[in-house]
């Protein structure tokens, strides 16, 4: 019930500023989630990608674990809407050039399901959309699992870094300092993912979690960073994006 109040009370999405690319500049950039636990009805979402194509914009959205938190049909329905109204699909690390702005979608997935993530690769492809997954705990994926990552970039799509043990960055920061956090949580993300053959240039924070101390830390080593739109009760999303 706190959920669903929380979900009435904000805004729509089309109405969520930082949630669109408008060109180079911000290195800070933030998403909305599509999950089910937010509530977002598709009126909201299709007026998202409506903005983007008005504005010539690259709306950004994000979910997990498809099947188990976000709605495979969901997914669908935005890839289709995407497609409906001609958005092109951009990846983070297209975003990393800084490109300028068009009509577009950067739609992103979060954490290890790799299964899940290969069971939406063949309607992904009938919508030639192309997504980012960011990938947390790649050391503990199997092998079948990383030749599945591996088949996802074949594919067209991007794999970046989502942090060694999905910690959420300002406690960590507090508790063993900004330079073992970024030593030991986000560099060793990066280049796991490297040395696997994969290019990762953006890194995303868990629970979106951040602070400006810690962006800037980050930025010294990626070229972006990715936030959240909103803090989301129950969710342990708070510290997103500043207004
Ligand atoms: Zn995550």
């Amino acid at each position: 019930m706190a959920l669903a109040l929380v979900a009435a009370c904000r805004s729509p999405l089309a109405e969520v500023d930082q949630i669109y690319y408008r060109g180079p500049g911000p290195r800070v950039l933030c998403a909305a989630s599509i999950d089910r636990a937010v509530h977002e009805d598709q009126a909201s979402i299709d007026g998202a990608l409506d903005r983007a194509r008005d504005e010539g914009v690259v709306v950004q959205l994000y979910a997990h674990a498809p099947g188990r938190l976000v709605d495979p049909a969901r997914i669908e329905a935005i890839a289709a809407g995407a497609a409906r109204r001609g958005l092109a699909s951009v990846t983070y690390a297209e975003l990393a050039d800084a490109p300028p702005a068009r009509a577009g979608l950067a739609l992103s997935f979060d954490d290890d399901d790799v299964a899940a993530w290969l069971g939406l690769a063949d309607m992904l492809d009938r919508y030639q959309l192309r997504v980012t997954f960011f990938v947390t705990r790649f050391q503990e994926l199997d092998a079948t699992a990383r030749a599945g990552l591996a088949e996802l970039a074949r594919r067209g799509h991007d794999v970046e870094a989502h942090g060694v043990h999905h910690l959420r960055a300002p406690e960590a920061v507090q508790e063993a300092g900004l330079d073992a956090y970024v030593r030991d949580e986000v560099l060793p993300s990066v280049a796991a993912l490297t040395a696997a053959g994969f290019a990762p240039r953006v890194f995303a924070y868990p629970y979106g979690a951040r602070t400006s101390t810690i962006d800037r830390a980050l930025l010294a080593h990626v070229a972006l960073v990715r936030s959240v739109a909103y803090p989301t009760d129950g969710l342990l999303v708070s510290d997103p994006c500043p207004e």
